[in-house]
């Protein structure tokens, strides 16, 4: 048979390996989730091969009469889904659908006015070493010093002194509610765009447990792999004024031809979005969290900005004496998969760091629950209060390794 177990077994090998890896460990990385397998079937489908240039009904190839109906149904489901007047779901991850915000009304030289990426926002908001801090002028925003809230009296006043024509909200590593509103606010006091990149928090804005910036921002964007659950990619929304700016953006801007198997995925993860599992799902995610930073706060750890109200929330290890680094390799040790990260005012390189970052979206969809929440916190605590310890690192092990199988990812 032509499988890639039999033309290829040293590939074969790796896949299994990672599939391995997926099922026995617990997977705490905030931006990872599991999919569904109709969403990877769509992935490994003849779809893969269509060249599709342009958007539906409006191509610059023939044959595309199939994939239109695929687009415009993931056109459609994301539209509803958000309750958006546009939206693009070309993007091929979600540094290119900012890539195409940006480009679609800012000019090189602009300024822009980004959360910083040692505070937790993300490299395409404008921090030096990504095109978005190379084009544009970027200057950067944070946390207030005190609370660990974004500081929107900051933002207020470098917006005032910077005159950015685009404010961009929305972060990688913030665990509460960003006011939207208070952005638009001071969007509209200088004329600025606002732009939210809502990446990490969309799956739980599609099931209504956290506020929607769609209808407050001029343009929405996210990945389609993270809370949202769907296969790796990028999407923009926006109002219909924008369609033709936004389209043009992306093709023949940024992009060539769209990955129509990755769009119809997904079409099938904005159809799962829709259900009522869905917000089931979203709403114990948001628990699980709060249960972990909960546990962990009375083993002795600080949460950055004290709670969460988000899938995840950020880890400061200065009071345990070990760097994120060597948490994320002791963890890993004892299957369990986290990131080490930056913390606020950090005194680590950022290779290094105080901190590391957990989110709650990957294990909730294998089914944890509070009780599995409550028990793998104490589980990262132990590791963390012995972390050279081969004997705690082996019964962890162990004990993550059981919980994996009672909950296997795909069966
Ligand atoms: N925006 C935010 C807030 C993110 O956290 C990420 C990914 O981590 C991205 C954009 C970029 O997504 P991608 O990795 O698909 O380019």
């Amino acid at each position: 048979k032509n499988t890639i177990a039999v033309t290829d077994p040293d590939l074969w090998k790796a896949m299994e390996d990672e599939r391995g890896r997926q099922e026995d460990h617990i997977e705490l990385i905030a931006s990872e989730n599991y999919t569904s397998p109709a969403v990877m079937e769509a992935q490994g489908s003849v779809l893969t091969n269509k060249y599709a240039e342009g958007y539906p009904g409006k191509r610059y190839y023939g044959g595309c009469e199939f994939v239109d109906v695929a687009e415009q149904l993931a056109i459609d489901r994301v539209k509803a889904l958000f309750g958006a007047e546009y939206a693009n779901v070309q993007p091929h991850s979600g540094s290119q659908a900012n890539a195409a915000v940006y480009l679609a009304v800012l000019k090189p030289g602009d300024t822009i006015l980004g959360m910083s990426l040692a505070h937790g926002g993300h490299l395409t908001h404008g921090a030096s070493v990504n095109f978005s801090g190379k084009l544009f002028n970027a200057i950067a925003y944070g946390l207030h010093p005190e609370t660990e809230e974004i500081d929107y009296d900051e933002v207020a006043r470098l917006a005032l002194e910077h005159k950015p024509k685009m404010i961009v909200a929305g972060a990688s590593a913030y665990s509460l509610v960003i006011d939207w509103q208070r952005f638009r606010d001071i969007a509209d006091s200088v004329g600025a765009y606002l732009f939210v990149d809502m990446a990490h928090y969309a799956g739980l804005v599609a099931a209504g447990v956290y506020p929607s910036p769609v209808g407050i921002a001029d343009f929405v964007t996210s990945t389609t792999h993270k809370t949202l659950r769907g296969p790796r990619g990028g999407l923009i929304l926006s109002r219909a004024e924008f369609e033709k700016q936004l389209n043009s953006s992306i093709f023949p801007s940024t992009q060539g031809g769209p990955l129509m198997h990755v769009i119809a995925a997904k079409a099938i993860a904005f159809r799962e979005a829709m259900g009522d599992d869905f917000k089931t799902y979203q709403t114990q995610v948001i628990a699980n969290a709060r249960i972990m930073a909960n546990t962990l706060i009375k083993r002795g750890l600080r949460i950055v900005s004290g709670r969460t109200d988000s899938h995840l929330f950020l880890l400061d290890l200065q009071s345990k004496n070990i760097t994120g680094k060597d948490a994320e390799a002791a963890l890993g040790l004892a299957h369990i998969t986290v990131n080490k990260n930056a913390i606020p005012n950090d005194p680590q390189k950022p290779f290094v760091t105080s901190g590391i970052r957990i989110g709650t979206a990957a294990m909730t969809t294998r089914g944890f629950g509070a009780a599995e929440a409550e028990q793998l916190a104490n589980l990262i605590a132990d590791v963390l209060d012995a972390p050279a310890d081969q004997a705690v690192i082996a019964r962890v092990a162990q004990d993550a390794q059981a919980m994996c199988k009672r909950f296997p990812v795909y069966g």
